[in-house]
C-alpha cells in the first residue's frame, strides 16, 4: 500500500467563526490616536481630491461669463476675469499640495498601523502556542502551524495596508460628491446615484461567494506548508530511499490543489470589476444625456454641466476599485480566521501556583499512576497503576523492554502530559499544583531524542542557564566527556552545530545534551538513554562523571544496557506499562524474573562478544 503521509496526518486547526475584522481591529485599540489620525488624513485627502473638480466648474464659469459676474467674481468682489482666474489657480495649487501631504500622511500612518497589528497578532499567536501542551503539537504538523504564524499573518497586510484608507475615501467620495450633486441638481443626483445600490448589493453577493473560496485557498496553502516542511526536514531519508521523485510528486499534487483553489477564487474575484463598470457606465450615460439636454435647453449653466459630468466620473469610477479592496479583504479575513482559530485553542495543561521551597530536595513519588496518550477511554493504557518512590538524593533506574512506557514516566514527571489517574508528587507537593518554573526548574532532562538548536556549541550548552560562565560551561562539558571533542572543533565552543545539531555525530550530540543538563545543576537529574549513542569506553567515562554528579542528587536513569544501572539504589522494571518488579540489582537477579532474564541475555552477549 502506498504510504500517504499527508492524508493520515494533521488534525486541522479550527477556524474562528467570530467576525474576524472586529477581532483584528481590537489590536489597534491601544493605538487609538494613530487610528484617528489615519482616518482624519484619509478624509482630508478626499476633500483635497474632490475640490479641483469644483474649481474646474468655477473656472469654466469665469471664462464663459463675459460680464465678469461669475460666482468667484461675486465672492472676490472684482469683475476682472484674469484676477479671478489667478486666485483660482493659486487655490488649486495649494489644494494639490495639501492633497499630496495628506496622502503621504494617510498612507504612512495606515501602513505602519497595519504592521503594528500584524506584529501584535504574530506575537500573540506565537506566545499562545507556547502555552499549549505537547499533545496539541503531536496532533498537528509544524508546517501547518508555520503556515499560520508566517503566511497567514503576512497575508493580513494585503488588506490592512491600504484597505481601510481606500474604503474611507470611497465612502467619503460618495458623500461629498453626492452632497454637491444634491445642491446643484437633485434630478441628476438621483440618476448618478442609481448604480450605487446595485454595486453594494453586488458586492455583498460577491463577498458571500468569495469567502469560502479564499478559506479553501488558505487551507491549501497550509497543506503545502506541511508537505514542504516534511520534505525539507527529511531530506537525508529522501535521498537514502531514492524518494526524490515521489516527494516532488507530492509537492506537485499539493501545489496543483493550491492552484485550482486559487483559480476558483480568481473566477469570482475578477468577474466583479466588469460588472461594476457596467453599472457605472449606465449611471454615467444617464447624467450625460439628461444633463446635456438640460444644458442645451438652457436650464443648466454650461459650467455646472461640465462640472457635473466630471463629478459623475468622480462619483462612480472609484467604486470600481471597490472590487479589488473587497477581494483583499476576503483574502485577509480567511487568514484572520485561521489565526484566531489558533488563538482559541485552550491549553489543557495549566501551571499551578505553588513554588517549592528551596533548596529542592527532589523526592519523587508516583502513586497508582495510569495514563494513555489517546483521549479514547476504550484504548489500552500506556501506563497502568504505576507506583514508584524515589527518596531525595537516591539514584533510581527504570528498565524494561522497548515500548513498555519508560520515557512516558519521565514525560509525566515533567508534566508534558497529565496522568489519566493517580498522583505524582515532588517533595510532597502534587506536581499539578506547582508552577512550571518551579517544577521544570528543579529538573534537568537528557531526553531520548536529542534536540539541539541551530546555534553555537556554547549557546546550546547554556540553553538552560543563559547566565553560565565560560568556566562553568567548560566544567559541564568535561563531566559529560564532551570537552575534548568540542575543543577539537574548528571554532571550539563557537562552532555552529547546524539545524538540530546535524553537523555533529550522534554521540557528540548526546554528550552536549548531558552537559546541558548538568550545567543546570538541577535537584533532579533525568537521563533517558543518555549514553546509548557513545562507545563503551566513553560510556564508562561518562558513568564515572555522572556518579560524581549524581551523588546527593536525585537521579532517574533509563537504560537498556543494564550494566550502566546496576549500582542504582533501586531498579524498577516496567513491562507493558506495569511495574512488574523492583529492587536492587542483586535482589532482582536473585528473584529470577524479567530483570534476571534481561541480565542473562546481556551478560551472555558480553561473554559471547569477549569470546570472539
Ligand atoms: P523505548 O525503550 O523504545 O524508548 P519506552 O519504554 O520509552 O520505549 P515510551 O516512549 O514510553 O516507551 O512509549 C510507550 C508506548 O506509548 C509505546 O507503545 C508508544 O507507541 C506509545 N507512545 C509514545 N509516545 C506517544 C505519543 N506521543 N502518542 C501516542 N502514543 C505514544
Ligand atoms: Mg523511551
Amino acid at each position: 500500500m502506498p504510504v500517504e503521509v499527508n492524508s493520515a496526518l494533521p488534525a486541522t486547526i479550527p477556524v474562528s467563526d467570530q467576525p474576524p475584522l472586529r477581532e483584528l481591529l481590537s489590536y489597534s485599540r491601544p493605538y487609538r490616536g494613530r487610528r484617528r489620525l489615519a482616518v482624519a488624513m484619509s478624509l482630508l485627502n478626499k476633500v483635497c481630491d474632490v475640490a479641483p473638480e469644483l474649481l474646474i466648474g468655477a473656472a469654466v464659469d469665469i471664462v464663459v461669463s463675459s460680464s465678469g459676474q461669475s460666482f468667484v467674481g461675486r465672492i472676490l468682489g472684482t469683475d476682472d476675469r484674469f484676477t479671478q482666474l489667478s486666485v483660482l489657480v493659486a487655490v488649486t495649487v495649494l489644494i494639490w499640495l495639501a492633497e499630496s501631504a495628506t496622502e503621504y500622511l494617510a498612507v504612512t500612518t495606515w501602513r505602519n498601523l497595519a504592521q503594528t497589528i500584524e506584529h501584535e497578532a504574530r506575537m500573540d499567536a506565537y506566545r499562545h502556542i507556547q502555552t499549549l501542551e505537547m499533545a496539541y503539537f503531536e496532533d498537528r504538523t509544524s508546517g501547518g502551524l508555520m503556515a499560520i504564524l508566517n503566511d497567514d499573518v503576512n497575508q493580513l497586510e494585503r488588506f490592512l495596508d491600504l484597505g481601510p484608507h481606500k474604503l474611507i475615501i470611497t465612502a467619503a467620495n460618495v458623500v461629498f460628491v453626492g452632497l454637491t450633486f444634491l445642491v446643484v441638481s437633485p434630478l441628476l443626483a438621483l440618476l448618478a446615484f442609481l448604480p450605487i445600490p446595485v454595486i453594494i448589493a453586488g458586492s455583498l453577493w460577491y463577498q458571500a461567494r468569495l469567502e469560502p473560496r479564499y478559506a479553501a485557498v488558505r487551507s491549501a496553502a497550509g497543506i503545502i506548508g506541511d508537505t514542504l516542511t516534511n520534505g525539507i526536514g527529511g531530506i537525508a531519508t529522501i535521498k537514502a530511499f531514492n524518494a526524490e521523485d515521489r516527494e516532488v510528486a507530492r509537492v506537485e499534487a499539493d501545489s496543483e490543489a493550491y492552484r485550482l483553489a486559487n483559480r476558483d477564487a480568481i473566477t469570482y474575484s475578477t468577474a466583479f470589476n466588469p460588472l461594476i463598470r457596467m453599472a457605472v457606465l449606465a449611471g454615467f450615460t444617464m447624467t450625460l444625456i439628461v444633463g446635456g439636454r438640460a444644458a442645451l435647453n438652457g436650464d443648466l449653466a454650461v459650467g455646472v454641466f461640465s462640472m457635473l459630468v466630471y463629478m459623475t466620473q468622480r462619483l462612480l469610477w472609484p467604486l470600481t476599485a471597490l472590487g479589488e479592496t473587497l477581494d483583499q479583504y476576503q483574502r485577509a479575513m480567511a487568514s484572520c480566521r485561521r489565526i484566531f482559530g489558533l488563538l482559541r485553542a485552550q491549553p489543557r495543561i495549566l501551571p499551578g501556583t505553588t513554588t517549592l521551597p528551596s533548596p529542592v530536595q527532589g523526592a519523587i513519588t508516583f502513586d497508582d499512576v495510569s495514563f494513555r496518550y489517546s483521549p479514547d477511554p476504550a484504548d489500552p493504557p500506556v501506563l497502568e497503576r504505576v507506583s514508584i518512590a524515589v527518596p531525595a538524593g537516591e539514584t533510581h533506574a527504570i528498565v524494561g523492554p522497548t515500548g513498555s512506557g519508560k520515557s512516558t514516566v519521565l514525560k509525566l514527571l515533567l508534566r508534558l502530559y497529565e496522568p489519566t489517574d493517580g498522583r505524582i508528587t515532588l517533595d510532597g507537593v502534587q506536581i499539578d499544583q506547582l508552577s512550571f518554573a518551579s517544577l521544570r526548574g528543579a529538573t534537568g532532562l537528557v531526553a531520548q531524542d536529542v534536540f539541539l538548536f541551530h546555534g553555537t556549541v556554547r549557546e546550546n550548552l547554556a540553553y538552560g542557564r543563559p547566565d553560565a560562565t565560560d568556566a562553568e560551561i567548560r566544567r559541564a562539558a568535561e563531566l559529560a566527556e564532551a570537552a575534548s571533542f568540542i575543543e577539537a572543533l574548528p571554532d571550539g565552543y563557537d562552532t555552529l552545530v547546524g539545524e538540530r545539531g546535524q553537523k555533529l555525530s550522534g554521540g557528540q550530540r548526546q554528550r552536549l545534551t548531558i552537559a546541558r543538563a548538568i550545567l543546570r545543576d538541577p535537584a533532579v537529574l533525568i537521563l533517558d538513554e543518555a549514553t546509548s549513542a557513545v562507545d563503551n569506553e566513553t560510556e564508562a567515562a561518562i558513568q564515572r562523571s555522572l556518579a560524581k554528579v549524581a551523588a546527593g542528587r536525585t537521579t532517574v536513569v533509563i537504560a537498556h544496557r543494564l550494566s550502566t544501572v546496576r549500582h542504582a539504589h533501586r531498579i524498577h522494571v516496567l513491562e507493558a506499562g506495569r511495574v512488574v518488579e523492583a529492587g536492587t540489582h542483586d535482589e532482582l537477579v536473585a528473584a529470577g524474573g524479567l530483570y534476571a532474564a534481561l541480565w542473562r541475555v546481556q551478560t551472555g552477549e558480553a561473554a559471547h562478544a569477549s569470546a570472539d
